[in-house]
Formats: structure tokens, C-alpha cells, sequence
């Protein structure tokens, strides 16, 4: 029964022709899928549809061919053969009550354009956006006329396919109807530049257009920026007032956002629930048509405070929803305790920016529901002609290990998961203790809340195991997740040889150890996040700390995660020297030998104590005692299995858990579905 606190978030919502069942609105957010893996795509919004969300939406849709997104797999919506992918995802989305939104996108000079190999397009000639050489032209009236025309096509498209609501973007820094709005874009000296009013000129007319179209048949939401974050160059927040002042009723739902992708999607490293909350309030009152703003936001009891307190009609989320589909559901069930709270790690985001389909890693479902038939909340029972003695053994409450625990007592197995320590969580129990990472905790937290429901499931602690002592027990089945070692002998991907022997590694650090000597010199040769926030960490303590790294950026592949600059930022701020494109070769007497990795040139830093983030080694030995003892149904999981993210020990733990007396596969066979292009 739902808590009737939460009754407001449960009132239907009128967008234009259209009402959302409740108050939960899915924002667009980019997936990694889009126009390449329509089935997976369809079948994913349509689970967020059935997870309670009244509104699903698209991630951005490019209209046109001078629109492509090169590089990242968007959606596509180049001429109507493209309309039968988008008819399955709204199919999806209403065979479960949902309303169907569509972000239609012409990115102007944020478009590689790289496969079309056509120029992009702006309201100024300036560089492209998106990082990529070269820059784009300034449109001509016809130009414009086009676009114009080009939109009205992808909105006729739209309806065709069934959407309940259409998007025209003007935000995140990427759409041309936002470079037509911001100075930093736009110096046209004809009547779509200058003035305020002249630069909305084109927005007001792609929403009328818009707004002609879809009448009595699907809303129209109009995404915007409200305030760029670059100062008096671009947009700030009191021109996009005088916007709303302009077209503030123009279109049926106004979805706000702030800054760039960066900000609006900040890790929780960065920035707490409700971070850009300062940011959109006061909007909703500029305009009597219903907002939808997102924040990371999963407390039901703030969002009914944002309701409430008059800052939005909808609780935008993209991730909040990745991690849990079913987020409306459990409210409304009175099932609060048994949401899975986003941890703001971005894993979803570097799918997309690694155009693979998303992933999660607190949803181990997420991108899988299609090819491999997982559900973020069921899975199949334990077989009927299952062997009744079968008994599971989970060694290791890591990540893995209790999501292994998890997935296979809810399919009815009877589980025993033992953790050598007094902690549950293994390394996120232990990282989410550094600076910024305290959410992370919530991989644990939750697991640990669930397992707890669970009569079938046993839960021992300091219980380390060994394969003599389970070979007293009854077990048919052992899941080694028992997690993995830093490597300090610096052997990476830099040095194939070990280069020194008494380095200090994250799992001394996080086990409270602290270096000898005032400065410190931390090789991370891993290059995502861990090196940096131990620099971090060290600096806060009072070190004197250098961060050294072959890369040339620091915390390099956090790019994928966007917190790259703002890892860099921090550092500086905390005073870690940051040592790029370099080595390091060795320590001693006070020193460490460094060598820049483009000439080999060798130099000296001061060097009490070596950190060294390179390799992890699988703790696996228990896996092959039991092998050897002749137990065959051992198996390693997550990072005993092979160390990787927290997100894929996760998923590890959920493969181990679904495969368990599933049909074979024969050898060779790819183990989920695939789309495969059908020839022209
Ligand atoms: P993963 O990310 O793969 O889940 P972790 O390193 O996070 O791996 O977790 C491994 C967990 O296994 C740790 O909590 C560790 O204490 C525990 N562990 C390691 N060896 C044993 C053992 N022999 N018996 C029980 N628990 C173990
Ligand atoms: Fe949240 Fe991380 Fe999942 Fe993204 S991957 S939805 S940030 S938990």
C-alpha cells in the first residue's frame, strides 16, 4: 500500500492533448542502442513503461543526414524507413500504459556529419562542437526554410510511428536551436540574429510548426537550457526568463536542463541529489504549461517536496530510472526501501560514449532485457526437474558475490554466501570510504536490504573459507567471488616486468595503511578513477603528493564518465602535482626515477613513499584448490574471475545466477541475441 504522503506523485498530469498517468517522466538519455539495436532499444523503454514511468522518451533522434552523430549510436529519423524501429519502441511503451515521447534533434555544428561527408550547419560559421576538426557553415535563409522543413518531416514521422509527445531540443549544448538562441553561436546580422527576439525567431517557429502538426494528437515539449553556465558569453539564466517571456506558452511542457551534459549528468563524486535544483526554480512560474526537471533524484519525500513547493509538475530521470526501471512501482506499492538507488558512477554514460549499448551497475538488467531476457525485478525460477540436494556456496560478499547470492535465492535456490571479514560489500564496502565515492555504497546497501528477505539465503561473516572446510559441507555448486589484488610490482600496461618491489597499493591504502614520508608519488598506470581519488585522498591527509601517468591526461578514461576535467580541476585545487605522458621507472633513497614516455628522457622527483595503481591479480586460488580436489562445479566470478569494474563483477554475479541449470549452449554459439542488418 502506497504511503499516502506520496499520493501528490500519483496525480495525473495534462500535456496538451495527452495526460501521464502519474508524475514520473523518463527525459530522454542516450543509450548506446539507438538506431543500431532497435529491438534491445524497444524492449528497454518498454521495462521502464512497466517500472510505473508515465512518460518514456527516445534518446535524441537526428532528423536529417546533416545531422549525424558520428561516433555515438543515436536515434534516427532520416526518412520514413527508419519509422518501423521507433513504432516498436512506442508499441513497447503502451502494451504497458506509458506515453511515448520523442527528442528530435538537428545538432547544427555539434554534427561530425563524418558519414554523411557534409558540411555542418549553424547559425554562424564557427568550429564544430564536438571535438572533431573543422567547423561548420553559416545557413542561408534557404538553409533555414529547410531545417524548417526537415523538422515538420521527422514530427509527420513521429505521429506515424504513434508518439504521445514530440520534443524541439534546445539544449545540453548540442542542438541548432539552441545555437541559434546563445551569442556564442550566433552573430547573424539578418532578422535570426541580434536581438533576443530575433534569436528566438527560429525556435518559436520550429514550435509553431511543431505545435501545428501534433494538435489534438501528441504534446509538444520543448527541452531548453536554462542557463549555459559559461558566463556573459552565452546564455544565462535571466535571457532564458525574457525566452519565456517570449514563447513561455508555446509549447505543452517545458523540459529544463542546465549547462552541458557534464552538469546535468554529474557523478555523485562531484555533485549530490538535487545539485541543479537552484538552477530551474522560479521557472514554473513563467509559464502556466506543466516542467519536468531531473536531479539524480530517488527520495520520494524530496520529490514530493519539489511537487509541493511549486519548482515542477514531473520528476524528470535518466538514471535514476537506468538503475531502477521499477523506481514508480515500489513507491506507489509502498515498496520505498526496495528501490536501487542510482549511485551517480556514470557507468551508463560511458556506454554511450563508447557507442555500445548501456549498461549499469547497479541494474545488471539494463541493455540486457532483449538479448538475454533479463528483467530488472524477475527472473526464472529454479527448473522443476532441478536436482533437489542442490545447495549453492557463494565465497566472497564483493560486489559479485552478493548479487549472485541475490538473483539465485530469488529464483528459489538455497544459498550460502560467506564473507571472511565483518563487512558486506567487499571493495565497494572499502571505496565508497574515499573522498566523493560515499554512494557507492549503495551497491551493497541495497543487495545487503534484499538478501535480507530471503529465508533461503544464509549470510555468514568472518567466515573465510577454505576448500578443506568446504568439502565438509553439502554444496553442489561453489561461486568463487572472492575478488582480486593490486599488483606492487608496477607491472601494467606500461612495464611488462615487474620495475619495483615494495610499492604501496590501493588495497593497503583502503585497508588504512598510510605511506612513510611526507611526499608521495602515485603511478597509476589503471587510468580510470582510482588513482586520482587516492591522490585526492593523500593530498587531503597532508601529503605532498604527484600523480604520475603515461597518459597524457590524468584519471585518462574517466573522459567516458565526464569527470575527466573535473578530476583534473580537483586535483590541482587539493595541490597534487599531476606528471602526465610519463613513467615511472623506480624509487629509492628519497627519489623516484621518472621517464617521460615519448623520448625516454629520464628525471627525479622527490619520493618518500611509491603508491602503484597498474594491475589487479584474480584471488583465485580457492578456485583451484576445489578444481584440484576434484570438485568440478567451482566456478570464479567478478574480479576472482577477472578483475574489472564494480559494474561488471555485478553483472558477473547475475550471469552466475541466470546461467545456473540453463540449457547449454554448443560451444561457438554467441550466448545473447543479435540484431543482424537485413541486406538492401
Ligand atoms: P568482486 O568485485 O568480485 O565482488 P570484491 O573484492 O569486492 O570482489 O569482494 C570479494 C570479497 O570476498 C571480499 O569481501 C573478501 O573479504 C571476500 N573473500 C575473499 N576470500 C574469501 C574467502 N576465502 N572466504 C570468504 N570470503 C572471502
Ligand atoms: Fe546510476 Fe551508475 Fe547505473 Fe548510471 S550506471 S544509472 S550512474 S548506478
Amino acid at each position: 500500500m502506497r504511503d499516502p504522503r506520496y499520493d501528490v506523485l500519483f496525480q495525473p498530469v495534462r500535456i496538451g492533448p495527452v495526460t501521464a498517468r502519474n508524475r514520473f517522466f523518463q527525459v530522454p538519455h542516450c543509450n548506446g542502442m539507438g538506431h543500431r539495436h532497435p529491438s534491445s532499444l524497444a524492449e528497454m523503454r518498454g521495462v521502464k513503461a512497466e517500472g510505473g514511468w508515465a512518460v518514456v522518451c527516445t534518446e535524441e533522434v537526428e532528423i536529417h543526414h546533416t545531422s549525424a552523430l558520428d561516433g555515438a549510436v543515436e536515434g534516427r529519423l532520416w526518412s520514413d524507413a527508419d519509422i518501423p524501429a521507433h513504432a516498436r519502441t512506442v508499441a513497447k511503451v503502451h502494451e504497458h500504459g506509458g506515453l511515448a515521447g520523442i527528442e528530435l534533434v538537428h545538432s547544427g555544428l555539434n554534427a561530425p556529419n563524418t558519414y554523411p561527408r557534409v558540411p555542418a550547419i549553424g547559425p554562424s560559421a564557427r568550429a564544430l562542437t564536438s571535438g572533431t576538426p573543422g567547423q561548420g557553415r553559416a545557413m542561408t535563409l534557404a538553409d533555414i526554410a529547410d531545417l524548417r522543413e526537415w523538422h515538420r518531416a521527422a514530427v509527420r514521422r513521429s505521429l506515424q510511428a504513434g508518439y504521445d509527445l514530440v520534443y524541439v531540443y534546445a539544449a545540453h549544448g548540442l542542438t541548432v536551436f539552441q545555437q541559434f538562441l546563445s551569442p556564442r553561436f550566433n552573430d547573424r546580422t539578418d532578422h535570426y540574429g541580434g536581438s533576443l527576439e530575433n534569436r528566438v525567431r527560429l525556435l518559436r517557429e520550429v514550435l509553431t510548426d511543431t505545435a501545428e502538426l501534433c494538435a489534438g494528437r501528441a504534446g509538444v515539449a520543448c527541452r531548453i537550457v536554462v542557463d549555459e553556465l559559461v558566463g556573459p558569453s552565452g546564455l544565462g539564466r535571466s535571457e532564458i526568463e525574457d525566452v519565456f517571456g517570449l514563447i513561455g506558452e508555446l509549447p505543452d511542457l517545458w523540459d529544463l536542463m542546465v549547462g552541458e551534459w557534464d552538469f546535468d549528468s554529474s557523478t555523485s563524486r562531484f555533485e549530490q541529489e538535487g545539485y541543479n535544483e537552484p538552477f530551474v526554480h522560479g521557472f514554473k512560474q513563467l509559464t502556466t504549461k506543466p516542467v519536468v526537471i531531473v536531479g539524480r533524484y530517488t527520495s520520494p519525500d524530496t520529490m514530493v517536496r519539489l511537487v509541493n513547493q511549486g519548482i515542477t509538475d514531473f520528476i524528470g530521470a535518466a538514471r535514476p530510472s537506468i538503475a531502477d526501471p521499477f523506481l514508480p512501482s515500489k513507491i506507489e506499492q509502498g515498496r520505498v526501501d526496495d528501490i536501487r538507488e542510482c549511485i551517480g558512477c556514470n557507468i551508463c554514460v560511458a556506454g554511450d560514449w563508447m557507442a555500445v549499448p548501456i549498461r549499469c551497475t547497479q541494474n545488471a538488467s539494463m541493455g540486457e532485457e532483449w538479448r538475454r531476457g533479463w528483467h530488472p525485478e524477475r527472473i526464472v525460477a529454479k527448473p522443476a526437474d532441478a536436482p533437489a540436494d542442490t545447495k549453492v556456496l557463494v565465497v566472497g560478499a564483493g560486489p559479485a558475490g552478493l548479487e549472485a547470492a541475490l538473483w539465485l535465492g530469488r529464483r528459489g535456490y538455497e544459498v550460502v554466501l560467506t564473507e571472511a571479514t565483518r563487512t558486506l560489500g567487499g571493495r565497494v564496502a572499502l571505496e565508497a570510504q574515499l573522498p566523493g565515492l560515499a554512494e557507492w555504497g549503495r551497491v551493497a546497501d541495497h543487495r545487503v536490504g534484499q538478501l535480507a528477505k530471503l529465508p533461503n539465503v544464509l549470510v555468514t561473516l568472518e567466515s573465510p573459507m577454505t576448500a578443506d572446510e568446504i568439502a565438509g559441507y553439502d554444496f553442489t555448486h561453489v561461486a568463487v567471488a572472492t575478488g582480486c589484488t593490486w599488483r606492487a610490482d608496477g607491472v601494467g600496461r606500461w612495464h611488462s616486468q615487474p620495475v619495483f618491489a615494495d610499492a604501496i597499493t590501493p588495497d593497503q591504502l583502503l585497508a588504512g595503511q598510510r605511506p612513510a614520508g611526507r611526499q608521495v608519488v602515485v603511478f597509476d598506470d589503471d587510468l580510470f578513477y582510482l588513482g586520482g581519488v587516492l591522490a585526492e585522498l593523500l593530498a587531503r591527509e597532508g601529503f605532498e603528493v604527484s600523480i604520475v601517468t603515461p597518459e597524457s591526461k590524468v584519471s585518462a578514461w574517466t573522459v567516458n564518465t565526464m569527470e575527466q576535467h573535473k578530476i583534473h580541476r580537483r586535483l590541482i585545487e587539493a595541490g597534487v602535482a599531476i606528471l602526465t605522458d610519463t613513467t615511472v621507472l623506480g624509487s629509492g633513497n628519497g627519489l623516484a626515477q621518472l621517464a617521460c614516455t615519448y623520448t625516454g628522457r629520464e628525471r627525479q622527483v622527490p619520493c618518500d613513499s611509491l603508491v602503484s595503481v597498474t594491475l589487479r591479480l584474480p584471488d583465485d586460488a580457492l578456485l583451484h584448490q576445489l578444481h584440484a580436489a576434484g570438485f568440478a562445479a567451482a566456478e570464479a566470478i567478478g574480479d576472482a574471475h577477472c578483475p574489472g569494474t564494480i559494474a561488471e563483477a555485478v553483472y558477473s554475479g547475475r550471469l552466475y545466477a541466470e546461467s545456473l541449470h540453463a540449457p547449454a549452449l554448443p560451444s561457438g554459439d554467441t550466448p545473447f541475441r543479435r540484431e543482424v542488418i537485413e541486406l538492401a
